[in-house]
């Protein structure tokens, strides 16, 4: 099958999202696409209506490309890996695209947070090349449920994520869980705080009418508008929070007026809302 090159691989971006997030400089190892394909993902949601997400066949950004960018980055900085798209769906393992690029980040000393739903990121050869000095790990959870995350996601079953944030974790590394979105009647709290895990970040669920759509759920309580997306009341998000008990919680915030307060009330630091290391 003949393999799409993703041209739009480095990206920072700008808008209310650069000036909330602290690592507004995403690149994407892959994209138009991704084989996950989360019934509430933003991404698809985004180029979906416009016909450029293919989740069977995602386009694979040109390895050379990436290296006369990175090299171009000054040490020191942070890029987002799976940003926009999931940098370890499963086409990883057949193109080794975000392998390469980790060892290129290593070899001109660029930090990496990573995105993902895969468990991949913790088989033995991936760990192997993480440098704990730059490497910065988040792994998504929507539900610790097996069987209900395959009726909307077709990521690694939770399990298997759980176990590679906890290896990731035994091993030293800068890593989270990543309750994104976080969707209340899909979790179970009382699983989720007995987990042994130390850290989480949380993004509670923005849906838009493509989402609505496809990610058929109560959205009664969804009545805050903006930026083109529905949002939780700030009370609701904190009756929800309330039930996490993880050691470090911080909030990744997209509502103007919740982003102000957990930033100067609720996460640990003011400056990093990823909280990383
Ligand atoms: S893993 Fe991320 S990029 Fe991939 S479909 Fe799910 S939400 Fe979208």
């Amino acid at each position: 099958m003949e393999v799409r090159e993703f041209k739009s691989f480095y990206k920072t971006v700008g808008g209310g999202e650069g000036q909330k997030c602290k690592y507004p400089t995403r690149l994407d190892t892959y994209g138009c696409g991704c084989q996950h394909d989360c019934k509430y993902c933003y991404a698809k949601s985004l180029l979906d209506f416009r016909k450029l997400w293919n989740p069977e066949q995602p386009a694979v950004a040109d390895i050379r490309k990436i290296e006369r960018t990175i090299s171009k980055i000054p040490k020191g900085s942070i890029v987002r890996l799976g940003g926009m798209t999931d940098c370890f769906q499963p086409c990883e393992l057949d193109h080794r695209i975000t392998y390469q690029t980790i060892k290129l980040l290593n070899k001109y000393e660029i930090g990496y947070l990573i995105v993902t739903k895969s468990h991949i990121i913790a088989n033995e050869e991936y760990m192997d090349i993480l440098d704990k000095d730059l490497a910065h790990i988040q792994i998504t959870v929507t539900t610790l449920d097996d069987d209900k995350s395959l009726e909307y996601e077709k990521a690694s079953v939770p399990s298997k994520r759980v176990e590679a944030i906890k290896k990731l974790q035994d091993a030293g590394f800068d890593v989270a869980i990543r309750l994104s979105p976080l969707i209340p009647e899909f979790m179970d709290f009382d699983k989720l705080n007995s987990l042994g895990i130390n850290k989480a970040i949380v993004e509670f669920l923005r849906v838009n009418h493509w989402i609505k759509k496809w990610f058929d759920i109560d959205y009664s309580k969804h009545t805050l508008k903006e930026g083109g997306y529905n949002h939780l009341p700030l009370e609701e998000k904190l009756r929800i929070i309330e039930k996490i008990k993880i050691p470090t919680i911080s909030v990744c915030e997209d509502y103007t007026e919740h982003y102000e307060y957990w930033r100067d009330n609720f996460n640990p630091n003011k400056e990093d809302c990823c909280n990383l290391r």
